[in-house]
């Protein structure tokens, strides 16, 4: 019948053709890898945003980068920082106002002077101490003399005391007049990074200190208290804020007037604190920001800030996968012995780790001929291998390292999908054998690409209401079935002939939980239906997933790895996928053998794979003479 669907996938075919190609790059180890020693040629894969950052630099831009988390977002920010010229760098001094002490100068000179000008300060004030205190010793020494020659001890002891106090009480006023150091970029090698992620106000824009004893000329002058911001420290520099749209609006504004001065005064940013009085003048922060964040951060961005970046900067999006050519696996090679010398503690890799580092990078990717950028988390499979190897005292990461560092290192999602299987195997929530009708082994996503079985149950009953059924479905994916079985209704019509308004249909995910993905489901929604309208059983070892055209095409879906994956764990022996995810299936080697994995065009395809017993035939019988009239729904033109 249809030759198409039977077909098996064969791993080893598309391997091999990988490993033909495999990157040319000569080494032996890790070892033999020149890194880069500036940090902007360490990034990889991220080619259009580097030259973005570069010419950023160069005319010192504000940029604003949208990705993923771990794609290498600080990393830019940190690398032009290193491109930013560094003979422009300056101390900030703040300088007591005797006219006015709530309203402190600043001042600025090259970096490295302000040190020297606050210790000049200090030698004059200590100088003038040492002065004064003689002159003291000299008068107190004068009182006890005078005493003893008159026999007055007592009166002697009690006069020189005063003097001594009063003295004291001099003593503060000369050393209000050192300035202090607000921003001190002495002995620095690169224009400053200031990661201002998460910053509060005051942190950011700077801050008064609180004085409780302000008054009375006790305390602790005004200037002494002023605090530089984030904005102050970055002046010359790069000032990096991820997240940018979880930042409050008000300190987004300030932000954008600070952008725009390129100075900015610094007041106590608490209004009950003394500090709230004090108002230094306007303090330099002439930095360049480089904001970041993903897709959804741009919606609390203030829509201002956002235009002054677009207007004088730019605005780059970041991949997240590269294509799988040598060139690209030459690079991931450089980013194991990067990620290597970074880390310091752990030995180089072998060859052959490098390629299970590779095939992983693969596997992460989720799509054909893609390798992940998601570096980060790659990271740390990276560490973890080497600080397994490490304690079994080699001197080399090997692939089996690799291989048991990713049983370690799985993300929090992986740890609860499998204890998810466990669990509802033990309560026998899914099966993985047998038929039953309404009742199918939907595959789902939760978190980034970690698989879990999803059951649905449909139930179909003739309709309670006169003029039309109803679809009722419960659990947290209602809103999806409904959608689904809406889209659905047509083709059902049409494949079985059944008008489903003169049915109540209910649907049920059984135990979908936050953080489940369920758009992929509708294939196995709909098959869940026609095997309750039509009473024929589902094959309980088949698994599925899909999505659903409204012609009756099955398109491809996210994560199918991970749910292939998942599926061959919960013990199920056969996985329908969309025949366009084939490429992206790159399952671990111990499952290869476990499941078979077939590919699907059309819910007809569906339908003939999933469904047992009787009444299968004459249900495909009758679609069939459907089809011959309605040609696309179940035979298409052959892919080649
Ligand atoms: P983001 O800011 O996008 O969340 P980071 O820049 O903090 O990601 O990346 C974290 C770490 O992951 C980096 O320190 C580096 O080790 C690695 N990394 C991430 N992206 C890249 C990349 N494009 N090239 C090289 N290393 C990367």
């Amino acid at each position: 019948k249809n030759s198409r669907v039977e077909e098996k996938v064969s791993y080893e075919s598309s391997d091999s053709k990988k490993e033909e190609s495999q990157a040319s790059l000569s080494y032996e180890t890790s070892k033999d890898i020149n890194v880069p020693e500036r940090l902007i040629n360490q990034i990889i894969g991220q080619e259009e945003a580097v030259e973005t950052i570069k010419k950023a630099a160069e005319q010192r831009r504000n940029v604003l980068l949208i990705g993923e988390p771990g794609v290498g977002k600080s990393m830019l920010a940190k690398a032009m920082a290193e491109l930013l010229p560094r003979e422009r760098l300056q101390d900030i001094l703040v300088y007591p106002n005797i006219e006015d002490p709530n309203n402190p100068l600043i001042g600025t000179v090259p970096a490295g002077e302000g040190r020297k000008i606050v210790m000049n300060h200090k030698n004059k004030a200590r100088a003038q101490d040492e002065k004064k205190n003689l002159f003291m010793m000299l008068i107190i020494s004068f009182i006890l003399v005078l005493g003893f020659m008159v026999q007055q001890f007592l009166a002697a002891i009690i006069a020189a005391g005063i003097v001594f106090l009063a003295m004291q009480q001099f003593r503060p006023r000369k050393t209000v007049m050192v300035p202090k150091l607000l921003v001190n970029n002495e002995g620095r090698q690169v224009a400053p990074f200031v990661d201002a992620t998460g910053a509060h106000a005051g942190a950011l824009l700077g801050d008064v200190r609180h004085d409780p004893y302000q008054s009375g000329g006790l305390g602790t002058p005004a200037h002494e208290r002023v605090e530089a911001g984030m904005i102050h420290r970055a002046n010359k520099g790069v000032l990096y804020i991820d997240e940018i749209g979880t930042m409050k609006m008000k300190t987004q504004q300030e932000l954008l007037t600070a952008m725009q001065e390129k100075k900015y005064s610094i007041t106590g940013q608490s209004e009950t604190s003394s500090g709230a009085m004090v108002r230094s003048q306007a303090v330099p922060c002439d930095f360049v920001l480089v904001a970041s964040g993903n897709l959804q951060v741009l919606e609390g961005m203030h829509p201002a800030l956002r235009s002054r970046i677009r207007g004088y900067g730019y605005e780059v999006f970041m991949k997240d996968s590269m294509p799988d050519t040598p060139e690209n696996r030459d690079k991931l090679v450089q980013f194991v012995a990067q990620e290597v010398e970074k880390d310091g503690r752990i030995p180089h890799f072998s060859r052959e780790a490098i390629k299970e580092i590779i095939r992983e990078a693969q596997r992460r990717a989720g799509k054909k001929d893609s390798l992940t950028l998601k570096l980060r988390e790659l990271g740390g499979l990276v560490r973890a291998a080497g600080d397994i190897a490490k304690s079994r005292g080699a001197e080399i990461v090997e692939p089996e390292d690799v291989v048991e560092a990713k049983k370690l290192s799985r993300t929090l999602e992986q740890q609860i999908a499998d204890r998810y299987i466990v669990q509802k195997k033990k309560y026998s929530v899914f099966k993985s054998e047998g038929g039953e009708v309404g009742r199918v082994n939907g595959l789902a996503i939760i978190g980034d690409r970690s698989g879990i079985i999803l059951p649905i149950a449909a139930e179909a009953a003739p309709a309670q209401s006169k003029e039309e059924g109803r679809i009722i479905a419960t659990g947290k994916l209602g809103e999806i079935a409904r959608e689904a079985v809406q889209n659905v209704s047509a083709l059902i019509k049409k494949y079985t002939g059944t008008d489903i308004s003169n049915y109540d249909i209910h649907i049920q995910f059984l135990q979908a939980y936050d953080g489940v993905e369920g758009d992929s489901a509708s294939v196995s929604v709909a098959t869940a239906v026609i095997s309750a309208l039509e009473e024929i059983p589902v094959d309980q070892s088949v698994a599925l997933t899909g999505s659903l055209s409204i012609r009756g095409d099955v398109l491809p879906v996210g994560g199918v790895t991970g749910k292939i994956e998942a599926a061959a764990e919960a013990g199920i022996k056969k996985v329908l996928i969309p025949a366009s995810n084939m490429g992206d299936v790159m399952i671990e080697k111990k499952y290869e053998d476990k499941i078979e994995v077939v590919p699907v065009e059309t819910l007809g395809d569906v339908l003939e794979h999933a469904l047992i017993g009787k009444g299968k035939e004459s249900l495909l019988e009758r679609m069939q003479k459907i089809s011959d009239m309605v040609p696309s729904i179940i035979k298409k033109p052959a892919m080649h």
